[in-house]
C-alpha cells in the first residue's frame, strides 16, 4: 500500500500556486566564493551566488578552514554525545566564552542551530516561568513562533516594530504575569531594523524580559560584530541575545547569551539542548576563530557596506524597485510567484546568476521577491552584470517599477 497520493495532492497544489521549492544543486568551491558550480540540470555551470547568508564569505576564510581541519584531525568528526554525556569538548566551552564576551554577558550556551536555540529557549522560558506571557513581534521568525507555541504560554502579538502597540499590550496584562518581549534586530525578508531603544524602554517600563534574535546582525553590525544591540549600546539592557554561527560567521550552530543564571536555567531544562548530540568540536573551533576574527577586523563589514550601497545605487539608476532599509539585505520586488520563479530561472540559465525566489509562505502572497545579499567578495563587475541582467528582464517581463 502506498500513501503517495496523500503526499502528492498537497505537493501538486504547491506546484500550481508556483510555491513549490526546487533546490539549486550547488558545489561551493574553496576560495572562490561567491562563485560556485551549479549542478541542477546535470552539467556543471559556473554561477555567482547572490543570495547567500554566508554574508561575509567567512566560510571560505583560510583561518576558519584551518581551525576546522586541524580540529577534525585532533578531535575526530563528531562530538560523540550530548553535552551532558561525553559530548562537551574544550572547544565548546571556549566558543561559549567567546560569545559571552562578544555580547558582554556572563554566559553563553550553544545549540545545533539558530532555529533550535530559539525553539528550545522560548519553549523553556514560556513553559517554566510562572504565568508567562510572550509578546511576539508579528514578523518574528518561524523558530520563535514554534518555540512559543510549544511552550503553551499565553501569546500576544504586537504590531511589527511598533513600540506604542507593545506598550498598550503590556499595559493590558495582569500584574502577576512574567512578561517576555520577543523580537528581532534585522528582519531577514524586508531587511528592516527594529527601533531597539524604544522597545527596550517600553519593556523596562513594564518590568518585562527582553528576548532578542540577532541572527541577521551578529558579525555584521557593531564595532566587534556584536549586532545592533552592540551598535546601539543596548546589550546590557537585553535579557537574552540569541544568534547564529551559520550566517555571517560562515559555519553552523546557534546560541543564546545572558546572565549565568539564565544560561544555567536553559541548560538544565531545555529539551532541545539536553537530548541531542553536541556540535562537532571542529565546528566550535572554526566558529570561535570566525567570531574572534570579526571582533577585531572591520574590513569585511566595511567592504560589504560599500557593495550594498553600490548595488542599491545601480538598481535605482535602472528604476528597478527594491525595499528601502538600513541593512545589508536588498529585496527586489516581483509581486508574483510565477514571474518570480521565471526570472530566477532565466538569471541562472542565461546569466549565471543565482538568486532564490522568495515566495509564500516565507513572505505574504503578492510580495514575492528576489532577495540579494551583496558581500565583500562581490566585485563591481559582478554588480554591473547583475543589474544589466535585471534591467533586460524588467523590460522583457513588463514588470512594475513601483515598490509598494
Ligand atoms: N532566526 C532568524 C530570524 C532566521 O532568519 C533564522 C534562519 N534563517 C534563524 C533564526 C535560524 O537560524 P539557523 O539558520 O542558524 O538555524
Amino acid at each position: 500500500m502506498t500513501f503517495d497520493n496523500l503526499f502528492n495532492a498537497q505537493l501538486d497544489q504547491l506546484k500550481e500556486e508556483g510555491n513549490y521549492r526546487i533546490f539549486a544543486e550547488l558545489e561551493r568551491q574553496c576560495g572562490k566564493f561567491p562563485r560556485a558550480a551549479n549542478h541542477t540540470d546535470g552539467e556543471a555551470q559556473d554561477v555567482t551566488v547572490w543570495c547567500s547568508n554566508d554574508y561575509l564569505g567567512m566560510g571560505h576564510h583560510p583561518a576558519v578552514i584551518d581551525a576546522m581541519v586541524k580540529t577534525v584531525e585532533a578531535c575526530g568528526t563528531g562530538a560523540g554525545g550530548t553535552r551532558n554525556i561525553s559530548g562537551t569538548n574544550i572547544h565548546h566551552l571556549a566558543l561559549e566564552a567567546e560569545l559571552a564576551d562578544l555580547h558582554a554577558k556572563e554566559a553563553a550556551l550553544l545549540f545545533t542551530s539558530g532555529y533550535v536555540s530559539n525553539w528550545a529557549a522560548l519553549s523553556t522560558l514560556g513553559s517554566r516561568l510562572p504565568n508567562a506571557v510572550i509578546l511576539s513581534d508579528s514578523e518574528n521568525h518561524a523558530s520563535m513562533i514554534e518555540g512559543i507555541r510549544h511552550s503553551r504560554a499565553d501569546k500576544v502579538i504586537w504590531k511589527h516594530n511598533d513600540p506604542e502597540d507593545l506598550d498598550r499590550k503590556l499595559a493590558a496584562l495582569p500584574s502577576n504575569a512574567t512578561k517576555i518581549v520577543a523580537f528581532e534586530s534585522v528582519y531577514s525578508m524586508d531587511g528592516d531594523i527594529c527601533p531597539m531603544a524604544e522597545i527596550v524602554e517600553v519593556a523596562e517600563k513594564h518590568g518585562a524580559m527582553t528576548y532578542l534574535d540577532e541572527v541577521h546582525a551578529v558579525g555584521l553590525y557593531g564595532p566587534r560584530g556584536g549586532g545592533i544591540s552592540e551598535r546601539e549600546g543596548l546589550a546590557d539592557r537585553i535579557t537574552l541575545i540569541e544568534g547564529t554561527l551559520g550566517k555571517a560567521y560562515g559555519v553552523v550552530g546557534g546560541y543564546i547569551t545572558g546572565s549565568a543564571a539564565l544560561c544555567d536555567f536553559i541548560r538544565s531544562f531545555a529539551s532541545g539542548f539536553i537530548f541531542t548530540t553536541a556540535l562537532p568540536p571542529a565546528v566550535a573551533a572554526a566558529a570561535k576563530v570566525s567570531v574572534a576574527h570579526l571582533k577585531t577586523s572591520g574590513m569585511e563589514r566595511a567592504r560589504q557596506r560599500q557593495q550594498v550601497a553600490k548595488l542599491r545605487a545601480r538598481l535605482d539608476a535602472h528604476g528597478i524597485p527594491h525595499l528601502e532599509n538600513d541593512s545589508h539585505i536588498i529585496p527586489v520586488m516581483i509581486k508574483d510567484p510565477v514571474k518570480c520563479r521565471q526570472i530566477a530561472d532565466i538569471l541562472m540559465a542565461d546569466y549565471g546568476i543565482y538568486v532564490q525566489p522568495i515566495n509564500y509562505p516565507t513572505v505574504p502572497k503578492g510580495t514575492e521577491r528576489l532577495r540579494f545579499t551583496p558581500g565583500p567578495l562581490h566585485t563591481d563587475a559582478d554588480i554591473e552584470h547583475l543589474v544589466g541582467a535585471l534591467a533586460t528582464l524588467w523590460k522583457q517581463c513588463a514588470l512594475s517599477r513601483a515598490v509598494a
